[in-house]
């Protein structure tokens, strides 16, 4: 059962094209995951699903009821955790969850109830009556996360839950957002760390530029795209200038589809080859014909940033650097 129909949507602020006509579906009572660099338009996306940026064109139906013409009646139906924490410094957690329930004019004892269930649901326990002034970043998002649940939303819209947190509070994030599609919560994130959306969604739409360039299961985009990879460093940081010469030898292999320099990743060689006997110890050979070394050649199969790779001609982290200007 579709949850939220998301039709054509274009937005944009002054010269800068944010949304370019997106349309998706999204199924009830799963992890939807929107993957893309910065820059690429999940803010706004969500914020438009939201109710909180008025789209230029296109709607969004959440349960059939469109943001548009009926924004308040949608509200009720979403939770939202933002990216950027706006938690008062002054207030216990507590406090600020019964300013969330009278928000949503929860009844009394429902909200008791809730804020019970939140906080044992969020191990916050020993954390709920102190001021939030004192809190880490991992607590700061698990009441983040409760104060989003609280009124029982059917749709639970994160923003980047899991950004500067460490591994620890992000496993306590992953952890939580199972339990709650488990109990029937759909569940809409956006993220740009690859490992997240394939570990927590169950379907992904990967955005770039304002633009849809891919929509399914991990699992099909991987399949579909094919063919294997490898990941060859020269050394364990590669000049650029020796780089492009291992890329231009290793074209000319029968069996290589592609090579492409990876930036991030102190600028390793990613290959997309055919099944070949023996493609590892050729290209060895062909670095070493140069009179260069290998320090590392690994192979392995597609993965999602292969898919993005395969759509833009860059990876995600690149993207993401050339976004921040790097
Ligand atoms: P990030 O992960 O960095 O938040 P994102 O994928 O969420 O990136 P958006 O924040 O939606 O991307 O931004 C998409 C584009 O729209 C960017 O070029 C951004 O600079 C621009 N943009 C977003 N909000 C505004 C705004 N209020 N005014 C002007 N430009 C904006």
């Amino acid at each position: 059962m579709t949850l939220i129909e998301i039709i054509n949507l274009h937005k944009t602020y002054g010269k800068i094209t944010a949304l370019k006509g997106i349309s998706l579906t999204v199924p009830a009572g799963e992890i939807f995951g929107l993957l893309g660099p910065n820059g690429a338009g999940k803010t706004t996306l969500i914020r438009c699903l939201c109710t909180l940026t008025r789209p230029d064109t296109g709607d969004i139906f959440v349960a059939g009821i469109s943001v548009l013409e009926q924004p308040r009646r949608v509200r009720q139906k979403l939770g939202y955790v933002a990216q950027e924490l706006a938690l008062d410094k002054v207030l216990t957690g507590r406090e600020l969850l019964q300013l969330h329930a009278d928000i949503y004019h929860l009844p009394r004892d429902f909200a008791q109830q809730r804020i019970a269930e939140m906080v044992s649901l969020l191990n916050l326990e020993d954390w709920v009556d102190r001021r939030t002034g004192g809190y880490s970043g991992g607590m700061k998002k698990r009441l983040d996360l409760a104060m989003g649940l609280l009124h029982q939303p059917q749709v639970l819209v994160l923003d980047e839950p899991t950004v500067g947190l460490d591994i620890e509070s992000r496993t306590v994030v992953w952890e939580f957002l199972r339990r709650i599609r488990a109990q029937g919560t759909t569940v809409f994130l956006t993220s740009h760390y690859l490992e997240e959306i394939d570990a927590l969604a169950d379907q992904v739409a990967i955005l770039d530029q304002g633009k849809l360039i891919a929509s399914d299961t991990p699992g099909a985009l991987k399949a579909a795209l094919g063919g294997e990879r490898v990941t060859l460093k020269v050394r364990e940081f590669t000049p650029r200038d020796e780089a492009e010469r291992v890329q231009k030898v290793l074209q000319e292999l029968h069996f290589v589809q592609n090579v492409i320099i990876n930036t991030t990743q102190g600028n390793s060689l990613n290959l997309v080859i055919a099944p070949t006997p023996n493609s590892l110890a050729m290209i060895q050979e062909k670095v070493t014909s140069l009179n260069l070394p290998v320090f590392s050649v690994m192979q392995s199969q597609p993965s999602l940033d292969d898919v993005y790779l395969a759509a833009t001609g860059r990876t995600l982290q690149d993207a993401d650097l050339a976004a921040r200007g790097g």
